[in-house]
């Protein structure tokens, strides 16, 4: 029986792995996997990781010398790999669609409550406070949402945006066809959005793609929203726009130093991310621990497609959902090596 170390693992990972899996031995760390926990990797077939592993050359290093030929992500992401490390040596699959309807539902859910403030409202009452001074908030239906990145998340989270009555400005490196909304430039998409949201990828290109310059192109009192990865904004900028009245609200699930941070409970120690910790004081924004992923339905698809990814790893079958440095170089695709053979390398 194969073995697989499965690392980040919390209880609700464990549900459907557990009720799914049948064919291969799962042991389940707790430890993020860096170069300070691989050891952990020392005598099994294939390392599962998430989203805050760091999947450095030192981690791939070791784990190639430790026999180990394939790494499961069980997550879409995977700006924490070092491809071209693994590249040749380890083969890399990850889910690639589990349930965009989640992350796009919970966007939306972002913007809903820094909107209308309903936190603020849950509290107040909790409390018998029945004022309404300060709940106030503004009709999504009419307003101009700007969303950047318009594959599987972006495209559920306009029909969402669309089913609320709002105008839809995209931005894609790669326009959908027969859209039925609005492409136009990042920059006309900056200067025009009451909302912007955030539903690309990070790569080198898009590594703070919303900085000071960006900030300055936008309109005053300008909501945005980031469900895709924290290095997609420059945090400083964001908290000088926050202050100067720029961006009026926030809703943040991921955060560009999250790893260290997101997923466990600091509740009773002091946090040392003073910049993380600015933009939780402030009343207008809204910072979740990267849980936009988090239903039944996405759940259970990450485990279905990563045991599905594990047998065609160990059947030597074509791997549907293997990605490499190549993958995401569209133009490139004529020699991909994996078109020809099922398999990046
Ligand atoms: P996808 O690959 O289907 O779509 C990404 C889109 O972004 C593509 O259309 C692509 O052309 C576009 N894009 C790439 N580079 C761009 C650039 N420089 N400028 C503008 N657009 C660009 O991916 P998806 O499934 O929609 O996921 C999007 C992102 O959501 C993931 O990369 C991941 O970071 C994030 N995500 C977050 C969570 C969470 O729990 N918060 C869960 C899953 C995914």
């Amino acid at each position: 029986m194969k073995k697989i170390a499965f690392f980040d693992t919390k209880p609700y990972d464990k549900v459907w792995f557990d009720k799914l899996n049948t064919q291969y031995e799962i042991s389940y760390f707790e430890n993020k996997l860096n170069s300070k926990t691989v050891k952990l990797a020392t005598g099994y077939d294939a390392v599962c990781a998430f989203v805050n592993d760091e999947i450095d050359k030192d981690v791939i290093d070791s784990l190639y010398s430790y026999g180990i030929k394939l790494i499961l992500m069980r997550c879409a992401g995977y700006s924490n790999v070092d491809f071209k490390e693994a590249y040749g040596k380890i083969h890399v699959l990850r889910v690639p669609a589990y349930s965009p309807n989640a992350i796009a539902e919970y966007a939306m859910s972002l913007l809903l409550t820094l909107n209308r403030k309903t936190h603020k409202a849950y509290n107040r009452t909790r409390e018998f406070n029945f004022s309404l001074v300060g709940l106030g908030g503004f009709d999504l239906y009419g307003k101009t949402i700007g969303v950047i990145g318009t594959g599987r998340i972006g495209k559920s989270f306009i029909r969402i945006c669309k089913g609320f009555g709002m105008n839809v400005l995209a931005y894609d490196l790669y326009p959908a066809k027969d859209a039925g909304y609005n492409y136009v430039s990042l920059d006309e998409l900056l200067e025009k959005s009451d909302i912007i949201s955030l539903h690309c990828p990070l790569t080198k290109e898009t590594y703070h793609m919303l900085d000071k310059e960006e900030f300055k192109k936008m309109k005053k009192g300008v909501f945005i929203i980031n469900t895709s990865r924290g290095a997609l904004i420059d945090t400083e900028a964001l908290l000088t726009s926050l202050n100067k009245k720029k961006v009026k609200a926030a809703g943040l699930d991921v955060y560009e130093e999250e790893a260290n941070v997101f997923y466990e409970d600091f509740s009773g120690k002091i946090i040392k991310d003073d910049v993380l910790a600015l933009l939780i004081s402030k009343p207008n924004v809204i910072v979740t621990s990267h849980q936009a992923f988090l239903t039944d339905e996405a759940l259970m698809n990450i485990a279905e497609t990563t045991i599905l990814n594990m047998r065609q790893f160990f059947s030597n079958d074509k791997l549907d959902n293997e990605v490499c440095y190549q993958c995401d170089e569209k133009d490139k695709k004529e020699d991909c090596k994996k078109i020809k053979n099922g398999r990046c390398f």
